[in-house]
Parts: C-alpha cells; sequence; structure tokens
C-alpha cells in the first residue's frame, strides 16, 4: 500500500495555496529577494517518520525559528535560574522587534521576541549555537553568508536595543558583537524536513527522532514549547493557540514551526507575511491541520475507560483465596484515582491482591505513587499483596527494586512476579 499520508499533505497544500495576500520581510533586502510562490511543509513524527511536501527541498533562513532552539540550549547550559534572570516569560503582546523590557527588572519579557532572543544568544557562543541546532536537525546546518551580511547591513533596531539591553545591564557583552551573532543565528539555512524535525525533537523530550542523540533534557523541553505556546507567534499569540492550539514559532523567511508534545513536529514555508510577521499560508496550514487532524493541546483524548480492566479470582487452585486487579491503559492520577475509589468503596474482603500491570503501557510518577500508597493501605488492612509486572513497568523507577521486591515505603516490601 502507499500511504495516503502524502496525499493528505498535499490536499492540505493545494487548499491552501491560494495567494492568501501577504508581503515579503521587506526591510531584510535579501529576503525582500525572495520567490514568494514557494510553498511547502513538512511532518516528523516523534518516532522517526519524515513525510515532505511541495518545495520541500528549498532552503531558506531559520530566522525567528531559531530563537526557542537558542533559549533550549542556553537552559541546558546555564540552568533555568540563571536564564530566568536575564529573560522572562511574559507574552509582550509587542510586535517581535519591540524593545519590551521589564519594569523594574529591565528583562525582556520573553526570549521569543528580538529583546529576549539578543540576551539569550550573548548567553552561547556562535559555534555552540551551530552545533546545537545541527544537533536538533540532525545534519550539519550551514549559514547564508549572503542573507547574513544583508542582515547585518541593515540591522541598526537590533543594535538599538542590544546596546539598550547593555545600558540596563542585562547583557554584559560586546553590543554589536551580540548583534552579530543573533544575526549569524537567524541565516543558518534549513528546510521544511529540517524544522520539521527540530520541531519533533522538542515534542520527543529533546531527543532527536531519527538520530536518537539526547540534544537539550527533556525539563527543558517542556519549558520552551509552553513559552512557545504564550509567545511564540508575538502578538498574535493569543488568537493562535485558540485557534490553532500548537506550541509554535514563525520567522520572517517564511518557516513556521509547530511541535504537539508526544506526537509531531510541523513545519510550513512561505514567505509572504501577514502585519505581525507569520507565514500567511503557513498560519492557514496550520488551521487546516489542527481542525483536521485534531491537533489542538486543549483537545485531549477523552480519560482512558476505567484503569481497572476486570476483576477475577486468583486463578488455579488459589481459587476464593483472594482478587486480581487487572488494571490497563496509562496509570496516571486520573486512572489510579479511579482504582483507589474502586478498592475504597469496594473494599476486597480478606485474602490476597494481586494488582496485574501486564495490559498497562504506562506508569506516571504520580500513578506509582498512588499505586504504592495503595498497596500500603492494603498491607496495613492485612491483605497479603502481589504485583504482577511482566513488562517492568515499575523499573523505569529503579530505586525501586531490590531482589524483585518493590519497596513500598513505611518498611512494606511487596513481591513483584514477572510472569503471571
Ligand atoms: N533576524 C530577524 C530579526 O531580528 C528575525 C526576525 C523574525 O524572524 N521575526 O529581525
Amino acid at each position: 500500500m502507499r500511504s495516503p499520508i502524502p496525499d493528505y499533505l498535499t490536499e492540505v497544500l493545494d487548499v491552501c495555496g491560494g495567494d492568501g495576500g501577504g508581503e515579503l520581510a521587506a526591510y531584510i533586502p535579501e529576503l525582500a529577494e525572495a520567490d514568494p510562490d514557494r510553498f511547502a511543509m513538512a511532518l516528523a513524527t516523534v518516532d522517526g517518520a519524515v513525510y515532505g511536501v511541495g518545495d520541500d527541498d528549498v532552503r531558506f533562513t531559520i530566522q525567528s525559528i531559531s530563537k526557542p532552539f537558542a533559549y533550549a540550549l542556553a537552559i541546558a547550559d546555564r540552568g533555568l535560574d540563571a536564564v530566568l534572570e536575564k529573560v522572562g516569560v511574559e507574552p509582550s503582546g509587542d510586535a517581535f522587534n519591540e524593545l519590551s523590557l521589564e519594569v523594574g527588572t529591565g528583562r525582556p519579557f520573553n526570549p521569543m521576541i528580538n529583546a529576549g532572543a539578543l540576551t539569550v544568544h550573548a548567553l552561547l557562543d556562535d559555534e555552540r549555537v551551530r552545533r546545537g541546532f545541527s544537533a536538533f536537525a540532525g545534519r550539519e546546518l550551514e549559514i547564508d553568508e549572503d542573507v547574513f551580511t544583508s542582515e547585518l547591513e541593515t540591522a541598526d533596531r537590533n543594535r538599538a536595543i542590544a546596546f539598550m539591553l547593555r545600558s540596563h545591564g542585562i547583557v554584559e557583552e560586546d553590543a554589536q558583537a551580540v548583534v552579530e551573532g543573533y544575526t549569524r543565528q537567524c541565516s543558518l539555512l534549513v528546510d521544511v524536513k529540517d524544522l520539521a524535525l527540530m520541531a519533533a525533537t522538542l515534542a520527543n523530550g529533546g531527543v532527536h527522532p531519527v538520530t536518537g542523540q539526547r540534544v537539550v533534557p527533556h525539563e527543558v523541553t517542556r519549558h520552551v514549547m509552553a513559552v512557545m505556546a504564550t509567545c511564540g507567534m508575538y502578538d498574535a499569540a493569543g488568537d493562535w493557540f485558540t485557534s490553532v492550539g500548537i506550541p509554535a514559532k514563525s520567522g520572517v523567511a517564511g518557516g513556521l514551526i509547530g511541535a504537539l508534545p508526544g506526537q509531531v513536529g510541523l513545519a510550513t514555508f512561505s514567505p509572504r507575511l501577514d502585519q505581525h510577521g507569520n507565514s500567511v499560508r503557513g498560519v492557514q496550514v496550520f488551521e487546516r491541520l489542527s481542525s483536521d487532524m485534531g491537533m489542538h493541546l486543549m483537545e485531549v483524548p477523552p480519560p482512558a475507560r476505567s484503569l481497572i480492566r476486570e476483576r477475577t479470582d486468583l486463578p488455579g487452585d488459589r481459587e476464593g483465596e483472594g482478587w486480581v486487579f487487572e488494571l490497563q491503559g496509562s496509570v496516571n492520577f486520573v486512572g489510579m484515582e479511579r482504582v483507589l475509589r474502586t478498592l475504597a468503596d469496594e473494599p476486597p474482603s480478606e485474602g490476597a491482591v494481586v494488582l496485574d500491570l501486564t495490559r498497562v503501557h504506562e506508569v506516571r510518577d504520580v500513578g506509582r505513587r498512588m499505586l504504592l500508597e495503595a498497596v500500603r493501605r492494603l498491607v496495613a488492612d492485612g491483605h497479603d499483596v502481589t504485583i504482577v509486572d511482566p513488562d517492568g513497568m515499575l523499573e523505569a523507577f529503579p530505586d525501586d527494586h531490590a531482589d524483585g521486591d518493590v519497596d513500598a515505603g513505611g518498611g512494606v516490601e511487596v513481591p513483584v512476579l514477572r510472569r503471571r
């Protein structure tokens, strides 16, 4: 069978392909020369499938889409607190090139506007940026020297911002050098597949879906995607998040990315921009994808059926001596709450209790803590508790396992069987 997904993506490009209006970014002379009709999109899944359609091999400069990735590298290198000291996480509601500084601290409002991105860049060096971005993309990225030179010649506004940041003591490095380095960062060449994979690396908790390389720690990606959700589309962020609901970032060369946590990275390329500096057709494609494919972050799958799949008698010659609770799905807060409620409302009468995790596909940390609390209370009530965990779901928390037992805390050790 031929996969229908590229056909579907091509159809989306066709539907959104009309001249939706918009203008090329004229303030960077070299970008004003771009072919306005280029149109491409790509989708990369967190397990490494990549689909590209349209002009998906055309390269363009990453521009402001560099901001979330530089931010992620800075947090990975310096720690979140050190970065937060310099740059906030509040939507500014202003245009990307506005000098929006917090009253009192002088910090830029967020890292997605130029003031914040210049500050973040000052925390990195050029080689770290190029190498880090290459790891996000999964291939060596290069600079477009023409765009770099062209933008640097006309970068007075960014220079003004950088000098202003220095005057507030937010940037301590040489202002000119920071603008030069930031402009270089914006001039890295990518195509939509690179961008989709970069976004998928964020969506995948920091591990590149194809190379398997861990690029940044997991907790960094949650933070960065949250800032993309609230600030990634500048002064259109609220409109974007309500209608599309995907953490995103745009660039003035016409690129647009979205990172849907745990699912996919998306990217579009179409150089005509709206008044916010966001790609007109890119926004249309994202609106379409979000509604067609149910990708809005606020639209989550309905909560799983009961986590307890079945309650049965003990098997074989132990029949009548207790109960087996067969769990299924994801052991998270909501699921475990139902288990705890069932155990409280209809407590097993005397005897053994077996908690069977055979059909569980994920144990969240909170779910594990709730499960162990249930174990402690069942033991305190006089039950003889056993956990069946053939896939070692609890082993993701290695501290728990001593000689095949789980330490449930409070001096309670529970046997864990690897087989039913
Ligand atoms: N390099 C561009 C600038 O600083 C990036 C802006 C953007 O893509 N929104 O003006």
